[in-house]
């Protein structure tokens, strides 16, 4: 049975509309990321599933029941947001204990409860700390603490870690990922971040101006993009599109091309070179079109002529 469904779910507002007739489906205990540019409809479809707003027409289903109308009460989700709020009057105890509280759950359970949770995001010796005593990240962790302590059958999570530095942002992605895989709820988290997407999920819903693009594993959204969007938001850098003589549009990753030794394959002439360190970035024209391969070469010079091959199975066609 699928855990939570759309079905031709439609939301406007006054005469923009925001999402256009989605149909897609979460299962039981995955990890399903959305992915996609600002603006377009991420935090609408948590908010949808949370029960914050409601649809104009259309249904979401849990568990095979229609809770399209329902209120956020009965629906046993939890949320953390983007611009995520601790209590500040409250310690960090009761920041997590909070909820459970409120459940009417008996004071042992809560303690034993709270414990756990804050050992598993290291946030154990800051229980009785208030929020203004902590730094960032660890406001971060003690919000994720608080929605994962409730232990929802739904755990949604709207960019939670886009306020971190890098450092911090893969280590939480990498707990949060042991987490869930220990815990099992469904997770429905929400990024701009295209790296972010392709490490933490099962799957990955790519939405652009309130239309799905693509719903995938991590490796069939990068090997087989289904549109020039996904091709371009997914991958760095970015993919490279070309027509031909038809007008049909091609897709080629950066990283699937490659220089030959011999002087077989086209020639072409390099325009700029990015030095990344591990990898270097070799930019050219193709057929009039920009195009940027991937190497790991460091021999390469701005002006020379090098041969470039294309393996087909590695071109996407796009209609
Ligand atoms: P994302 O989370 O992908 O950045 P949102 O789902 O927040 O995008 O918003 C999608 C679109 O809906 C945006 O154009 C936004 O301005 C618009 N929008 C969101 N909430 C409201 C609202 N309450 N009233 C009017 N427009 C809204
Ligand atoms: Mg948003």
């Amino acid at each position: 049975m699928k855990k939570i469904q759309f079905n031709d779910v439609f939301k406007s507002y006054e005469d923009n509309q925001i999402l256009k007739t989605i149909d897609f489906s979460v299962e039981r205990g995955e990890a399903f990321v959305i992915v996609g540019p600002s603006g377009s409809g991420k935090s609408t479809i948590l908010n949808l599933i949370a029960g914050l707003i409601k649809p104009d027409s259309g249904e979401i289903i849990m568990e095979g029941r229609a809770v399209t109308h329902e209120s956020p009460k009965t629906r046993n989700v939890s949320f953390v947001f983007q611009d995520f709020a601790l209590y500040p009057h409250m310690s960090v105890y009761n920041n997590i204990a909070f909820a459970l509280k409120s459940k009417r759950m008996n004071k042992t359970d809560i303690n034993t409860r709270v414990d756990t949770i804050a050992k598993k995001l290291h946030i154990e010796k800051l229980l009785k700390r208030y929020p203004n005593e902590l730094s960032g990240g660890q406001k971060q962790r003690v919000a994720l603490a608080r929605a994962l302590a409730t232990e929802a059958d739904i755990i949604l999570m709207d960019e939670p870690l886009s306020s971190l530095d890098t450092d911090l942002r893969l280590k939480l992605r990498e707990e949060l990922k042991v987490f869930h895989k220990e815990n099992n709820t469904t997770l429905i988290f929400v990024t701009h971040d295209q790296t972010e997407a392709m490490t933490l999920a099962d799957r990955i819903m790519i939405i652009n101006n309130g239309t799905i693009e693509q719903i995938g594993t991590p490796r069939e959204i990068y090997l087989e993009p289904m549109t020039p969007f996904v091709g371009k938001f997914i991958g760095t850098p970015k993919m490279n599109l070309f027509k031909n003589d038809v007008g049909t549009l091609f897709g080629i990753r950066p990283q699937h091309i490659k220089i030959s030794d011999s002087h077989l394959g086209e020639p072409v002439v390099i325009t700029s070179i990015d030095y990344l360190g591990q990898e270097n970035w070799v930019h050219f024209e193709y057929d009039a079109h920009p195009f940027v391969l991937v190497t790991t070469r460091v021999d390469l010079e701005v002006g020379q002529t090098i041969h470039i091959t294309m393996d087909e199975s590695n071109i996407a066609t796009f209609n």
